[in-house]
């Protein structure tokens, strides 16, 4: 394919199924929407050039089942596929299968996402490219007595991995030998139920770290980045807040961490977008790869605000032969970008997920603010999908114009009807913590904790 994408099916919803067809209009590409019942009403399904409805509301039965998505393809005799982020984005089967029926897939190849999917084989890649990693077990470890000696080797506390696991899911860290049996067995039944696939691996669980993940993208025979994203603003492992730069690299931890994420995808032959993910550790000062994400991320948006780069373009130019009219030189990375990530989650019950009608909605605007979302008044959110409701994304100057931005953006915010991470995001911008720039992934959770302790006392003062 060379000449260019003439229709693509979209095999998502909500934002990103939204940020594509928008990217698709923009290039005068045909956008089809493959939707579930549960999203009929949806934003996207009125947006793109086309909509088809591919199964019930369960995910089973439309987005993630190949048959249904590579159907539509079919069907509706488009040039590519583009997964966004979850569902089927990075199972190798479905991508396999896509390429058998010679449709187009904006993303890797099946066989890369296979390599790269699973972690244990990754980290080796990584090693062959001279790429650091976190210190653990070389490849799968198979049982207790496996995990025995390497914990004698790793030491406690230590971090058991499922290969296959991905959004935060899979991961046990393991605080002493009393119960490193337990923790195994769990896991790996865990895994097998979560990814069908039990295998696990074990790594020293760095206590202080950041997250820090560089974007790439390929067209098979120029790799270049677009920065890097800070990811430390976590709870539970899973992200919340991102920005660009990293509040913490200097230029040459900076050139250090691009050029081993481009050794990375040199040694695979990547093509297309991708991000490479590391933890950083803060008293060493030392980067080691985690894991690679072989597709569009959430938190894209934040590099794009800072570089200029449209990717969903680049990915759908890419995937319709095209080649990257960029060279590194020509990316100049400008000002700072924070995303927050807003879920119909109440923070005050352990960030529970609370589906609902938004009854009423109001968008922030103005210089420098992003909103990517699917959301409009009297939106019905639907309980079998993820929680998040949109992502604001905020541009400055520097760090605290963006911040400062972004809590103005967080005040014009208005979602009535179901309760929302946006108060939670405002209390992490203004904390000193987030201010200082300095913090580690655990310092949402001790923040959580203070909180609910705070008013454990309160209310028992009251009593
Ligand atoms: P990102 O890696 O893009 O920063 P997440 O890790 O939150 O963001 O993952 C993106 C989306 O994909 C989320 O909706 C998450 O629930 C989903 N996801 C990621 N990996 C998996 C997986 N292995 N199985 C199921 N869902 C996943
Ligand atoms: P997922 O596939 O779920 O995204 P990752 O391997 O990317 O899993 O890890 C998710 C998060 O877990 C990281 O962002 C980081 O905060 C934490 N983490 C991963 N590996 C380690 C480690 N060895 N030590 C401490 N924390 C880690
Ligand atoms: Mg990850």
């Amino acid at each position: 394919m060379t000449a260019g994408l003439k229709s693509v099916l979209i095999a998502n919803r909500g934002e990103i199924a939204l940020r594509v067809i928008r990217a698709c209009k923009e290039m005068g590409i045909k956008s089809v929407l493959a939707y579930s019942e549960g999203d009929k009403d949806s934003l996207p399904v009125r947006l793109a050039d086309q909509a088809v409805c591919i199964g019930p509301a369960p995910v089973n039965q439309s987005y993630t089942s190949i048959e249904a998505v590579i159907s539509a393809a079919m069907a509706y005799g488009v040039d590519a596929i583009h997964p966004g982020f979850g569902f089927l984005s990075e199972k190798p089967d479905f991508v396999a299968k896509v390429e058998e029926e010679g449709v187009g897939f904006v993303g890797p190849s099946a066989e890369v996402i296979l390599r790269m999917g699973d972690k244990i084989e990754a980290k080796k890649i990584a090693r062959k490219a001279g790429v650091p990693t976190v210190p653990g077990s070389e490849g799968a470890v198979a049982d207790y007595d496996e995990a025995v000696a390497i914990a004698n080797e790793v030491g406690f506390p230590l971090l058991i991995k499922a290969s296959a696991g991905g959004g935060g899911r899979g991961l046990r860290v393991v605080k002493s030998a009393d119960t490193l049996e337990k923790d195994v067995s769990e896991i790996m039944s865990e895994a097998e139920m979560a990814f069908g696939d039990p295998s696990i691996y074990i790594e020293r669980y760095l206590t202080d770290i950041r997250h820090i993940e560089i974007q790439v993208i390929s067209d098979g025979e120029n790799v270049i980045h677009v920065g890097e994203r800070d990811c430390t603003s976590q709870r539970r492992n899973q992200k919340l807040v991102e920005e660009s730069p990293s509040p913490v690299l200097d230029s040459k931890l900076r050139e250090e961490l691009a050029a081993s994420a481009i050794a990375l995808c040199k040694e695979v032959g990547y093509k297309n977008a991708g991000t490479v993910e590391y933890v950083f550790d803060n008293i060493e000062r030392k980067f080691y790869f985690i894991e690679m994400n072989t597709r569009i991320q959430v938190e894209h948006p934040v590099s794009e605000m800072v570089s200029g780069v449209d990717l969903i373009k680049l990915q759908l130019k890419i995937a319709g032969g095209g080649k990257l009219d960029l060279t590194q030189d020509d990316i100049r990375l400008s000002g700072h970008a924070i995303e927050v990530r807003i879920n119909a989650e109440d923070p005050e019950r352990g960030f529970a997920p609370g589906p609902g009608t938004i009854t009423h909605f109001h968008a922030p605007g103005g210089f420098g603010v992003r909103w990517d979302s699917h959301v409009e008044n009297g939106y019905r959110i639907p309980p079998f999908y993820d929680s998040m409701v949109g992502k604001l994304i905020c541009w400055g100057n520097d760090r605290d114009e963006a911040i400062a931005r972004m809590l103005r953006a967080l005040d014009e915010l208005h979602i009535e009807g179901v309760t929302t991470t946006a108060n939670f995001h405002k209390m992490v911008l203004d904390s000193e913590k987030f201010r200082s720039g300095e913090f580690n992934t655990a310092y949402i959770g001790e923040m959580m904790e203070e909180r609910a302790k705070a008013a454990e006392a309160a209310a028992a003062e009251s009593a």
